[in-house]
This record gives C-alpha cells, sequence and structure tokens, in this order.
C-alpha cells in the first residue's frame, strides 16, 4: 500500500507517483519511510539537540496573552 505519494520503483529505481512504474512495469513502493512514528525513538535527541531543558528555550516558546489581557483588548475594539 502507498503510505505517502513519491514512490520509488524497486526494479529500475525510477521516481513516480504510481505504485507501478510508467517506466519498466515493477513494483513501486514508498521512496522513504515515514518521518514520525507514535513511539518516536529519536524524541530524545531532538530534545538534546534542541536543548528544551534550558530556561532559555522556554522563553522562546511564543505565548498568548493571558486572559486578562485578551479582556483588556477586546474591551478596546468595542470601543473603537
Ligand atoms: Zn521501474
Amino acid at each position: 500500500m502507498a503510505r505517502q505519494l513519491l514512490q520509488q520503483c524497486t526494479v529500475c529505481k525510477a521516481w513516480c507517483l504510481e505504485t507501478t512504474c510508467p517506466q519498466c512495469g515493477g513494483n513501486a513502493q514508498a521512496a522513504a519511510p515515514l518521518k514520525w512514528s507514535p513511539e518516536d525513538h529519536r524524541a530524545k535527541i531532538r530534545r538534546t539537540l534542541n536543548n528544551v531543558a534550558t530556561p532559555e528555550w522556554s522563553a522562546s516558546i511564543p505565548t498568548l496573552p493571558s486572559v486578562e489581557e485578551l479582556r483588556a483588548g477586546h474591551g478596546n475594539k468595542e470601543e473603537e
């Protein structure tokens, strides 16, 4: 079964979008493994690469305004 759009022929290694190779008629399968799995075996590596344990990383995450700020902003817009 085609798990993704890009397929590669197992016979002639041609790239295609079908599961049957248009060049040699061979069987084509997914060109690459899926990028993510529920087990996510590389999560620890990615967290280490991004230094997510540091306070700097936590501070870099975009945040939504607080409920009070939202209420204040909403009230101002109604006045305009
Ligand atoms: Zn082929």
